[in-house]
């Protein structure tokens, strides 16, 4: 598999936030997000060739106990993606898999939990969107909006409510730095009392990858 890095961080965002984890972040992303802050992994022929085996053995010293895969875009390599879930499932760990949205995620191991993109309107990526995903997703998966402004929050409930997602999965609002300040965003959750979960992006916050 096209491997861009591998590193420990802690988890900043999802339900899992504040978690240590690894992260496995593979080469290549079809979309161009305008918040885009990994840029340098899109490329598909960024970072190296490693076997399964190979990235295995990376995440498991020390050994910790989720490991995220991300991108970059996981589903473009989705055939060694299942097999590295496979192999870290029997090893006992919690696989999550964090996806841009655009690929129908149906066809990703079942043991992962399926982190999925809804790509707004200021991400200038809304017409790639795979909507079938968001009768796909369940309990276990949760679904991330990252909001530009206060556009993309009205357009994000009118997707929730389409959807029916709100006690089917658990969504997720963030803010696109610099473009919508949290403390904003959390105002406007508030002032709705809609029961989505705020994500911060605890790992910038603290400095870390
Ligand atoms: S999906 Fe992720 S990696 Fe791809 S362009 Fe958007 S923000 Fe960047």
């Amino acid at each position: 598999m096209q491997i861009f890095d591998i590193f420990r961080s802690i988890q900043g965002e999802t339900t899992r936030a504040g978690l240590p984890m690894w992260f496995v972040r593979l080469a290549g992303c079809d979309l161009r997000c305008s918040y885009c802050d990994t840029a340098a992994a899109r490329d598909p022929e960024a970072g190296r060739a490693m076997t399964v085996a190979e990235v295995v053995a990376a995440v498991s010293s020390p050994a910790l106990p989720h490991v995220a895969i991300t991108g970059g875009e996981p589903m473009h390599q989705v055939q060694e993606v299942n097999a590295l879930v496979a192999s870290l499932a029997a090893n006992g760990s919690e696989i999550l898999i964090e996806t841009n949205g655009a690929h129908p995620i149906d066809v990703l191991d079942p043991r992962a939990v399926r982190i999925v993109d809804v790509k707004t309107p200021g991400s200038g990526m809304a017409d790639r969107m795979c909507w079938r995903n968001l009768d796909l997703v369940t309990a276990r998966d949760e679904v991330k909006f990252v909001l530009t402004g206060r556009a993309d929050y009205d357009w994000s409930k009118k997707v929730l409510a389409r959807h029916r997602l709100i006690g089917r999965t658990t969504v997720l609002f963030g803010a696109a730095a610099p473009l919508l300040d949290p403390a904003t965003l959390s105002r406007w959750i508030l002032d709705d009392g809609l029961p989505v979960r705020l994500n911060l992006q605890l790992h910038k916050l603290l400095g870390l990858p």
